[in-house]
């Protein structure tokens, strides 16, 4: 069985069609890649085929590269890696190119073979640039496929072709969405917006009738035809100029320049705009190769995909229970968080019983999903009935009796233990016996709050975090009664509302908000030294964190903050070493300065709520010092804060597993996405390296810098953290 398989009919058309045995997606692979390239050898020198169509035997035509298999290219290639990886690009953009001329005689533009293809559904990433080599892109009328190039996302991008061809076609800004962003478009869109071409209920019908009444210069891609201009222009161009310039400061005023791909990109397209078009192919190959060659690129490809999509899968579920899919969940609290999370549980299908203490407060709580599909309906991106449906199975009300048959609870009450305890008690009361209980704290230890819990194994924590319907990670915590049971029910719900699970154990603020902590303390400590506040914003932003800490602490709260500044100080006692940041937001509680919803804070703001600039009262209080501390300093006391506590959770077993604390940190809350994680960062520095920046920044800024022992013996045995947990189970 192979991927491609070829029939001739006697019409004289040559049907390709991609089918990978045993995989719900076609997925490309070199080998595959080959086998296409005989296949269309065979065709093109068959004087009984008229032409080619390329299809899949899928609903979907293809999901991309096998990100597997591009992530070992670099270790397949021996002792010149960068040459292997170019060589091996090249020899695709050949097949490709051999697909696009078919047999052309490239200067007089004759005896070529028209090549289209037909796409039943999602076509992304080479997925794409396969059809793009061919003359003519047929897609089926299909809403739920998407078409475009998400490989931005994992740190690469289109790197067969696609970014010379689509920018060719549509111009450098036309295609820069699809390219630097990475979004991704339904058929009708792709086709008005030049990405594909038709777009029919019958396409397979309609490529066949194309394909048999192709004349020659249908077969001749614009770029290959005498004259081409790009649309939009070259680089040189007086509106090409404007373009590159406004391109180039635009990814860097989003990125910062903390992403490699995104900057050999825009290299990639600028460079190939000034050549002709196999010369640029060429370029782009180099640059793909140097974009492969960052260890940025390996890293976000384990993190941000190969692991990701382990832990969606189960990876680390326990085995021994069948399916655990949630039928009727309980969403006890209709605030803030119970709101979003009875939304994304209805949006998956599961019914929905929104309680709260009085029926306003439920009523409001549903009306949440009510006015986020009227602004879905009104973006064309979902229907009143879909609508209807989605309401119709939230039920809010203050009667738990209606919880009778639920399957799942998710408490997100107060975050008030006694309340907590009552509600716990009375869902108990009334739901089968069988029924998982989860809370959704985001700082009570779970094993505290299942002390009220008469059925401890079946109490864990599910915890969410805000906005619920954005955030995709869902971080589940298992008290130390929590049974596999649960762990499995809450792993099954995680999957079925579409979202990434980590699974950690119980301890203080469990494992995203006990890294969170430090980075915003680490930067309010760095104001109470005199640190310019712009300058650690900006670093922090300088390393692809979407917000710096200060305007972090503004969003989520001042008082907040000092709230859970003073638990843990009552909890640690003389342990607790963070007076110094104490200092600085007791300081602005107590004047009111809490945050954006005050609009006062770390920011000024104006009457809409617009940050105006810093408070100047900081600096009053808190002098800038004259001389700034290195920008390397400083964001190495941002990334070391929260990478040394990631080592410490791994220590001390709250973390189990080196995947989820690097794919937990990215999507939980935003950790340096291009490093891959705080334990891919560290393995990027290097053990050594990193221990003995520890041994400096302690010695300079104090304990919380000194390395973990786990660190430290990875150091003198030169050892990686992929290197060191990478067993069968734990493979990267
Ligand atoms: P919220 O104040 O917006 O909502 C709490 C809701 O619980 C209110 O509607 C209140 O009426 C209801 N409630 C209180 N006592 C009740 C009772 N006895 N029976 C039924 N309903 C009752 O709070 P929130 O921000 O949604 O937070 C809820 C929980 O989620 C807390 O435990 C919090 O720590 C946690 N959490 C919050 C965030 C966040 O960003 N806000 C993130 C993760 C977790």
């Amino acid at each position: 069985m192979t991927d491609f398989t070829m029939t001739k009919d006697s019409e004289g058309i040559a049907t390709v069609t991609w089918d990978c045995p045993g995989k719900s997606m076609n997925v490309m692979n070199i080998e595959a890649l080959l086998h296409l390239e005989t296949l269309v050898d065979d065709a093109l020198g068959d004087k009984a085929v008229k032409g080619i169509i390329i299809t899949s035997g899928k609903k979907d035509f293809a999901g991309g590269m096998d990100l597997n298999v591009l992530a070992q290219m670099k270790s397949a290639a021996g002792d010149n890696p960068a040459k292997g990886v170019f060589e091996g690009i090249i020899q695709m953009h050949g097949v490709l190119r051999k697909i696009e001329l078919a047999g052309m005689d490239f200067k007089t533009k004759k005896g070529g073979k028209p090549v289209a293809t037909v796409l039943p559904g999602t076509a992304m990433g080479i997925g794409l640039e396969l059809p793009m080599s061919t003359h003519r892109i047929f897609a089926a009328d299909n809403p739920k496929a998407k078409i475009g190039f998400p490989e931005i996302l994992v740190g690469l991008f289109p790197g067969a072709g696609g970014t010379t061809r689509l920018v060719r076609k549509l111009g450098a800004m036309s295609a820069s969405p699809y390219l630097l962003e990475g979004k991704s478009l339904a058929p009708s869109k792709a086709k008005s917006v030049g990405m594909i071409d038709e777009v029919s209920d019958d396409p397979m019908a309609d490529a066949r009738t194309w394909v048999l009444s192709a004349a020659e210069a249908d077969l001749v891609k614009p770029w290959d035809a005498p004259g081409y201009r790009m649309p939009g222009g070259t680089p040189y161009h007086p509106a090409g100029f404007l373009t590159f310039v406004g391109a180039s400061a635009m990814v860097n005023g989003k990125t910062q320049g903390a992403f490699p791909a995104a900057k050999a990109l825009l290299s990639a397209v600028y460079e190939g705009a000034l050549v002709p078009f196999d010369t640029a192919l060429r370029v782009e190959a180099r640059w793909f190769t140097n974009v492969i060659m960052n260890p940025s690129s390996a890293a976000m490809i384990r993190s941000l995909f190969i692991n990701k999509q382990a832990l969606e899968k189960g990876a680390v579920r326990p085995t021994e229970f069948a399916d655990q899919s949630v039928k009727k969940v309980g969403v006890i609290g209709a605030g803030m968080m119970g709101a979003g999370i009875a939304l994304v549980s209805a949006q998956a299908g599961i019914e929905v019983v929104l309680v709260d203490q009085n029926q306003e407060v439920a009523d409001k709580g549903k009306a949440y999903s009510e006015a986020y599909m009227n602004k879905g309906i009104k973006r064309g991106k979902t229907t009143p009935e879909k609508k209807e449906a989605l309401l119709s199975r939230i039920t809010a009300t203050t009667d738990y009796t209606a919880l009778k048959d639920a399957d799942l609870i998710i408490e997100a009450v107060f975050e008030d233990p006694e309340i907590k305890a009552t509600v716990t008690k009375a869902v108990e009361a009334v739901v089968p016996i069988d029924c998982i209980f989860a809370s959704n704290t985001s700082t009570l230890p779970i094993t505290d709050l299942a002390e009220s819990s008469v059925r401890a194994e079946q109490f864990i924590g599910i915890h969410f975090f805000s906005p619920v319907e954005r955030m995709m990670l869902v971080e589940i915590i298992k008290g130390k009664e929590t049974g596999d049971r649960a762990v499995a029910k809450a792993l099954d719900y995680v999957r079925q509302i579409r979202k990434t699970p980590i699974v950690v154990n119980d301890a203080r603020f469990f494992y995203a908000n006990r890294c969170i902590i430090p980075y915003i303390n680490e930067g309010i400590r760095m104001v109470s030294e005199g640190v310019a506040p712009a300058l650690i914003d900006n670093a922090a932003r300088m390393l692809g964190f979407p917000v710096g800490p200060l305007q972090l602490v503004d969003e989520t709260s001042i008082d907040l903050g000092a709230k859970i500044a003073r638990a843990t100080k009552a909890a640690m006692g003389n342990a607790y070493p963070d007076s110094a940041v104490d200092d600085v937001i007791f300081w602005m509680e107590g004047g009111g300065r809490i945050g954006r919803k005050a609009k006062a804070g770390f920011f000024s703001y104006d009457d809409t709520g617009k940050r105006l600039g810093y408070w100047g009262g900081l600096t009053d209080r808190y002098p800038v010092l004259e001389t700034q501390p290195d920008l390397i300093d400083v964001q190495h006391r941002l990334m070391f804060t929260q990478a040394l506590e990631a080592v410490r959770a791994l220590e001390e077993d709250v973390l189990m597993d080196i995947r989820e604390g690097d794919v937990g940190a990215i999507l939980g809350w935003g950790f340096a996405p291009w490093s891959g994680g705080p334990l891919s960062w560290l393995d990027i520095l290097g053990s050594p390296y990193a221990a003995s920046r520890c041994d400096e920044l302690q010695a300079t800024y104090g304990d919380r810098f000194a390395c973990p022992d786990l660190l430290r013996d990875m150091a003198g045995k030169g050892q990686s953290f992929y290197g060191r947990f990478s067993n069968v189970e734990n493979a990267a």
